[in-house]
């Protein structure tokens, strides 16, 4: 009998429900393809792009450009397949048998997996009722688990709130255990920990090009670290892991980023009047969001989810997940696909 690694079975593949819904809210993206003179750009140099050679092993073009959006040096930035894989790699750098990994819940579903697929023990925290984080318990539960990495979602998916940066730094600053902040979501707040980097050693911070970027297609990602953790970090990763197809995008996106402030502003205006929309329907709180999605809680959340599904709207249904009953979580559209979802909630 085939046998796969000890606790491989108990870990469920990561699932969502691939229905063709006209109206796609339910995983966070940008609601449009790239702006055009992005795309343009991006069409052009693929065009002209040699795909019988490998891509630039150590993306150091990508990694430059990103570097001086931050006034950093290349050494401190590596590129992933997604934040995803980012993630995945400082679990295993700085994970392993023994070892433990606390992260606040409910939070990014994925830190459990990526845990678990680095042979360490996942040590959920619960956040307050109110989807605040109590840093000390936080801290304690590390202190306890003699936590290896702490891993913090900031702003937090799927809740939408945010911790000022004063809060991470109590935690970083208390703590031995690498801190690694998850700002997937950073472009739609504004505040990064970025800053703390020059200062904690023990910091490193997660940045993806799916979201406010638009790029989940292509699967591009970031750390930001120091030398010796993004060194570490980078030993885990296959030789070319990133392909060149990817690195070429994201490199465009990146130089041309402020082609991408008006989608910034479209998504914050029409997530403050969705929030005040759906506030005001009996029977449903919507909760805080510096994000592009809000989490909506309802005594009818599954048959809400439902009945936008059955009108061609899919959201993500977490009615039934740990600490978030009666949630549902909706990505902010374009207007008129807002206006579908006002509709239906509304009828
Ligand atoms: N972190 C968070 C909080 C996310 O919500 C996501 C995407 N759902 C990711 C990381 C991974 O994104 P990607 O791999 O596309 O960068």
């Amino acid at each position: 009998m085939l046998m796969s690694r000890d606790g491989l079975e108990l870990l469920k593949p990561y699932s969502v429900e691939e229905a063709s819904w006209p109206v796609k809210l339910d995983a966070n993206e940008r609601p449009t393809d790239l702006p055009p003179a992005v795309k343009a750009r991006v069409m052009e140099e693929l065009t002209a792009l040699p795909l019988n050679r490998y891509p630039e092993i150590s993306a150091q073009s990508l990694k430059t450009a990103i570097a001086g959006g931050f006034g950093l040096t290349a050494a401190n930035v590596l590129i992933g397949n997604g934040s995803s894989e980012i993630l995945e790699s400082l679990c295993y750098a700085f994970g392993g048998a023994g070892r433990s990994i606390v992260y606040p819940t409910p939070s990014f579903s994925m830190y459990r997996v990526y845990a678990t697929l680095a042979d360490s023990q996942p040590v959920p925290v619960a956040l307050n009722e109110d989807y605040t984080l109590d840093s000390d318990r936080l801290l304690a539960a590390a202190i306890k688990a003699a936590a290896s990495v702490i891993l913090l979602c900031n702003p937090n998916n799927p809740t939408g709130l945010v911790m000022p940066p004063e809060q991470i730094e109590y935690i970083v600053a208390n703590t031995e255990s690498l801190v690694v902040v998850d700002e997937a979501y950073y472009e739609f707040y504004g505040k990064t920990s970025v800053a703390l980097l020059s200062k904690y050693s023990n910091l490193a911070i997660a940045r993806t090009f799916s979201k406010a970027y638009g790029l989940a297609a292509t699967r591009a990602g970031y750390l930001l670290a120091s030398e010796a953790i993004v060194r570490t970090v980078g030993k885990v990763l296959l030789p070319y892991s990133v392909n060149a197809l990817t690195l070429t995008v994201a490199e465009i996106v990146y130089n041309m980023r402020s082609e991408f402030a008006a989608g910034l502003e479209d998504n914050s205006r029409e997530r403050d009047r969705l929030m005040a929309a759906l506030s005001a329907v009996d029977g449903l709180v919507v909760y805080p969001s510096q994000t592009n999605f809000l989490l909506v809680k309802s005594e009818q959340a599954a048959t809400l989810a439902a009945r936008l599904s059955a009108h061609g709207i899919g959201v993500r249904d977490f009615s039934a997940a740990p600490g978030l009953t009666g949630c549902i979580r909706i990505t902010i559209g374009t207007p008129a696909e807002n206006n579908a979802v006002l509709e239906v909630v509304t009828a």
